[in-house]
C-alpha cells in the first residue's frame, strides 16, 4: 500500500515475534552486503528518473518518498518497529509528543467539534486542549474516572469526535480502564485515543484492550536516555470511520483521494501523514529516529528494571515517617493496583512514583534541594533518577481547579526512578528526607 513499504516475508515473521524480540529485531532489515545497523538517511529529497514518476507520487497512486517532511527511509524503519511493538496497521513518528497528540486529534476533529478528555492529563496536553484548541474552535470537554457512563454520555453530542486518556496519568499515576472507555467510545461510533507514554508498548498494548489510536511521547522511556524530543502515532486500523466526513469525503488537495475508500484500514494514519504532516510539518528527524531506535532496542530491559526499582522506592517511602502519602499503582495498597495488574503486564507500573512529604510545599522543596544523585530536571522517565515539583513547573499554568483535577497537591513530588542500583537510589532519598 501507498507510502507503506512492501511487506517482506521477514516482516510477516517479525510481527509474530514476542515483544522483547521485536524491540531488537523489528524495523530495519539489512540485505546482503548492506550495513547491519539502521542507516541514517540525512536527505531532504529523493531523485526520480522522470517527472511522470514523481507526479504519480504526488497523486498518491504510487508508493515512494517525495520529501522528508512527509516520509524518510530512516523514519520509515523505526515506524515499522514502533508499529510492530504496538500491533497496529501503521505508525508515524512526529517531532514531539505534543505534535503526536495534536495531529491525532486534528486528523478527525475541526472547528465546531468537541471531544472528551480526562482531567488528569499531562500539563502540556491540558494546555493544548484548553487553550490552543479552544482558539481553533475545538472544545475539550473534561471528564473524570469517578463519573458514571451516563454522566459521561450527557457530554457527548453529534459533534463529539473522540475520547482521550493516558494509560498511566502523568503525574497522578491513575490507571485508565481502557476496556471500559473503549466500549463507551465505540457505542457512540468514535475512537478511544490513548497516550501510552509512561506504560510504553512493553508494559501495555492498548489495542489489545480495544483502544483505537495510540500516541506516545518518545522523549520519555522509548528514547530512554533523555537525548531527543519525539513522538509517535499508531493506528489500530479497527475504527469505524463512517461518521467522519474528513475520512470519507474527497480530499481536494490530493485530486479527490478518499482515505477510507483508497487506504482501507490504514485510512487514519495515511491521512495523518499525507495531509496533516504535509501541512503542519512537525516532522521527526533521521538522527533522532536513529537515537530512538537505539533506545527501543533495550526498552524491554529498562522498563522492567525501572518498574522493579520504583516498586522498592514506593515501598520504602510508604513506611517512612517523613512521608505523608505515596502513589504508585504497583503498590498493593494503591487504589489503581487492580487496574495496573490488568493493564500493565501484571502490575509493572513504570518508574514514576509520586509522593508528598510532611510539612507541605516546604518539605517537598527541602527534600528536592537535598538530593545528591537524583537531579532536579524538567524531565521524567529516563534512565537517570530525577525529580520535579509539578505545581511550580510543568503544571504551573494550571488553575487551582485544574490542579485538583490533575490530582496535584502543593507537596506533590514526581520522583522518576532510574535504573541505577536500588541501594544508591534509596540512600540518596534517605539522606534527603533527613532535611525535611
Ligand atoms: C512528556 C509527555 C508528553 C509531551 O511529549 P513531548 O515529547 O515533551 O512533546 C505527552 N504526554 C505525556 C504523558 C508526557 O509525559
Amino acid at each position: 500500500m501507498l507510502l507503506i513499504c512492501n511487506k517482506t516475508m521477514f516482516w510477516v515473521i517479525m510481527t509474530r515475534m514476542k515483544t522483547d524480540t521485536k524491540c531488537i529485531q523489528c524495523g530495519y532489515e539489512s540485505k546482503n552486503g548492506e550495513p547491519r545497523i539502521l542507516p541514517i538517511y540525512q536527505s531532504t529529497t529523493y531523485q526520480y528518473d522522470s517527472s511522470d514518476q514523481l507526479a504519480q507520487l504526488f497523486d498518491l497512486s504510487a508508493p515512494g518518498h517525495i520529501y522528508s517532511r512527509i516520509s524518510n527511509p530512516t523514519l520509515d524503519w523505526v515506524e515499522k518497529k514502533v508499529n510492530a511493538l504496538c500491533g497496529g496497521v501503521g505508525a508515524m513518528l512526529t517531532a514531539s509528543g505534543q505534535s503526536a497528540t495534536l495531529i491525532s486529534i486534528l486528523n478527525i476533529t475541526g472547528a465546531g467539534d468537541n471531544f472528551l478528555c480526562f482531567g488528569n492529563l499531562y500539563g502540556g496536553t491540558t494546555n493544548l486542549f484548553s487553550v490552543t484548541f479552544k482558539r481553533l474552535g475545538i472544545e475539550a470537554r473534561f471528564i473524570d474516572y469517578s463519573m458514571s457512563d451516563e454522566e459521561i454520555e450527557k457530554r457527548i453530542d453529534e459533534r463529539t469526535t473522540l475520547i482521550f486518556g493516558e494509560t498511566i496519568a502523568n503525574p497522578s499515576l491513575e490507571v485508565l480502564d481502557i476496556e471500559r472507555y473503549a466500549r463507551l467510545a465505540h457505542k457512540h461510533h468514535m475512537p478511544l485515543i490513548v497516550d501510552n507514554t509512561f506504560a510504553t508498548p512493553v508494559l501495555c498494548r492498548p489495542f489489545e484492550f480495544g483502544a483505537d489510536i495510540v500516541v506516545h511521547s518518545t522523549s520519555k522511556y522509548m528514547d530512554g536516555h533523555a537525548t531527543s524530543i519525539g513522538g509517535c502515532i499508531i493506528d489500530s486500523g479497527k475504527t469505524d470511520w463512517s461518521n467522519y466526513p474528513m475520512m470519507n469525503e474527497p480530499d481536494e488537495s490530493y485530486h479527490g483521494v478518499v482515505y477510507t475508500r483508497d487506504f482501507g484500514s490504514a485510512a487514519y494514519i495515511t491521512k495523518a501523514r499525507v495531509q496533516l504532516m504535509r501541512d503542519l510539518g512537525t516532522t521527526a528527524q533521521p538522527m533522532t529516529a536513529f537515537l530512538l531506535n537505539l533506545g527501543l532496542e533495550t526498552l524491554h530491559l529498562r522498563i522492567r528494571k525501572h518498574s522493579q526499582n520504583a516498586l522498592m522506592v514506593a515501598q520504602h517511602l510508604k513506611d517512612h515517617n517523613k512521608v505523608a502519602w505515596v502513589n504508585y499503582p504497583g503498590l498493593e495498597s494503591d487504589p489503581w493496583h487492580e487496574l495496573a495488574i490488568k493493564y500493565l503486564d501484571g502490575g509493572l507500573s513504570s518508574g514514576v512514583v509520586s509522593f508528598g512529604t510532611i510539612n507541605g510545599k516546604n518539605g517537598a522543596v527541602k527534600f528536592m534541594d537535598s538530593l545528591k544523585m537524583a537531579k532536579i530536571v524538567c524531565h521524567v522517565a529516563d534512565l537517570r533518577t530525577c525529580v520535579l515539583h509539578p505545581a511550580s513547573t510543568t503544571h504551573r499554568q494550571l488553575t487551582d481547579e485544574q490542579l485538583e483535577w490533575a490530582g496535584i497537591k502543593p507537596e506533590f513530588i514526581r520522583f522518576s526512578v532510574g535504573i541505577e542500583d536500588i541501594e544508591d537510589i534509596i540512600a540518596d532519598i534517605d539522606q534527603a528526607l533527613e532535611s525535611v
